[in-house]
């Protein structure tokens, strides 16, 4: 048995150590944690490697992201993660040339205004549109515990800014659909905004000078990472830092509270099952797996309910093309694609233009997404049905004329869960869980936020609960 107990923390009697199930970023992160903490531990992974959803592929020159594209920088913790992984010379910031955010209007992509200036000279918005805007610090509160995404930013902005500046960056975000996420729980510091100022101007102005002093830099504004061989880069130096506390291909099946608080863990590897002695049990797998999680404790909480969160397909389609056959710059972030214009691809990241060595001279590489809540049944399609329409709309945007010099599709049936209106049922069954079954935790993009920067402040903050509940001995 590998489990790295004996070789980290002698003195810890058998069993006395923090289980992991899930060796994604969340998982890793924690597992780190626990370590720096002194904390023996042992990283479940079912598959044959760690880092989840995150995979880089490199092929000759082109360098392709299977899952995340770019890592955001939201605090200090992130970027000292980073370092201390030694990871700091093989960091790539993104180009900060390549600042443009394209949104598609009129069948075209317009650059995203970042200022009062070009806010009042864009295109993207209309005139009483603008104007409307001016109209939101006068806009009651909401009422009722919860709200879609759509109703309050048509309440609060007005429906042209819901289509043309919301609705795109949902797709962005969550691939979701804005009718169907709760402000509350998908855009929690948005909602907060209205909660507390009354305002998203108001509160915008007064919650920038908080966070200063907290020193968190909002999304939209944190600087975007990558490594030198794609995002992989991160969790292969967590596993590479955790040795032999990480076991692949072991798939975590039941779990049983021990009368005296120790935790029986059930783990499928190589077609057997042997069961281990753990004192703290953390789940971060998809929240669709935990059906699959047999538990038995005195005060057992069904968490069957969790499987019911949408996760909708999303497919991820990488392609290159000669810098020559697109008359566009392909000079910033990316292009995100509104609903009401009709095109089946919900955006492209310019992975090129942000990160050095993604292609080779003169080409450019593009990481487009289909399907997602609004178009599940698209990411279903074949391959070649898939590349089609990516290059049939880029043709249509972009001004595309030849055809890829490379291709990568990745298919996720279920991708990224949907915070939709009615979240808090699934977040009062994880805290009811945690209370009723003492040593068991839950943590991850289904609990803390669906970005990798959440990810990863999810797995430091909950390897930091452990280890004190570790240390003290109270679960
Ligand atoms: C297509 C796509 C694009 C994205 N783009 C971005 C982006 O550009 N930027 C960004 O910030 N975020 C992005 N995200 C979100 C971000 O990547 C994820 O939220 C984050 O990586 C989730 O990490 P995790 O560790 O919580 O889960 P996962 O990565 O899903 O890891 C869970 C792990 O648990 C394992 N597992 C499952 N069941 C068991 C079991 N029973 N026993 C043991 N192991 C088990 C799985 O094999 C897996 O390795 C994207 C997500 C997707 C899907």
């Amino acid at each position: 048995m590998s489990n790295g107990h004996s070789a980290t923390a002698p003195s810890v009697p058998p069993g006395a150590s923090v289980a992991i199930i899930g060796g994604g970023i969340t998982g890793l992160c924690a597992a780190w944690q626990l370590r720096r903490q002194g904390v023996p531990v042992t990283v479940y992974e079912a598959a044959d490697r760690t880092g989840g959803v995150i995979r880089s592929l490199r092929q000759g020159p082109y360098l392709a992201e299977y899952g995340p594209n770019t890592l955001l920088e939201t605090s200090q913790r992130i970027k000292g993660l980073i370092e201390d992984l030694g990871l700091a010379s093989r960091r790539n910031y993104s180009d900060p040339a390549a600042k443009a955010r394209y949104v598609v209007r009129y069948g075209k992509p317009i650059d995203l205004p970042s200022g009062p200036l070009s806010f009042a000279l864009t295109k993207l918005f209309t005139w009483p549109a603008k104007i409307r805007l001016f109209g939101e610090p006068f806009q009651p509160r909401g009422q009722g515990p919860d709200e879609s995404v759509a109703s309050f930013v048509t309440r609060r902005l007005g429906p042209e800014f819901l289509n043309y500046a919301v609705d795109p960056m949902v797709n962005g975000v969550y691939a979701g659909d804005p009718s169907r996420l709760s402000i509350r729980h998908a855009f929690p510091k948005i909602h907060v905004l209205e909660a507390q100022h009354g305002s998203l101007v108001k509160g915008t102005f007064m919650s920038a000078r908080a966070r200063r002093k907290k020193g968190e830099i909002p999304k939209t504004s944190a600087p975007k990472v990558s490594f030198d061989h794609g995002l992989q880069v991160l969790p292969d130096a967590l596993a590479q830092q955790l040795g032999e506390s990480v076991e692949l291909n072991s798939r975590v099946t039941a779990l049983a509270a021990q009368p005296d608080g120790h935790w029986q863990v059930t783990v499928a590897k190589n077609g057997r099952e042997t069961t281990r002695r753990h004192r703290f049990v953390l789940y971060t797998s998809p929240a669709y797996h935990i059906r699959n999680l047999r538990i038995q404790a005195p005060q057992a909480v069904d968490l069957s309910p969790l499987g019911e969160i949408y996760y909708p397909p999303v497919a991820s389609v990488v392609l290159a093309f000669r810098q020559a056959d697109i008359p566009h710059p392909i000079d910033g972030f990316g292009m995100l694609v509104p609903k009401l214009e009709n095109f089946k691809i919900l955006g492209s990241v310019f992975n090129s233009a942000l990160f050095p060595g993604r292609a080779p001279a003169g080409e450019v590489l593009l990481t487009t997404y289909l399907g997602g809540a609004k178009n599940p049944s698209l990411a279903g399609e074949s391959e070649d049905r898939l590349v089609e329409h990516t290059c049939q709309d880029l043709r249509t945007i972009l001004g595309l004329r030849g055809k890829p010099t490379f291709r990568h599709l990745s298919i996720y049936p279920k991708a990224i869960p949907q915070y939709e209106v009615g979240y808090q049922r699934f977040k009062d069954l994880m805290d009811q869980a945690e209370q009723a079954m003492p040593g068991f935790y839950l943590a991850g993009h289904f609990r803390h936020g669906i970005s990798l920067s959440d990810s990863i402040h999810a797995g430091l903050d909950t390897g930091l609960r452990l280890a004190q509940a570790w240390k003290t001995g109270t679960p």
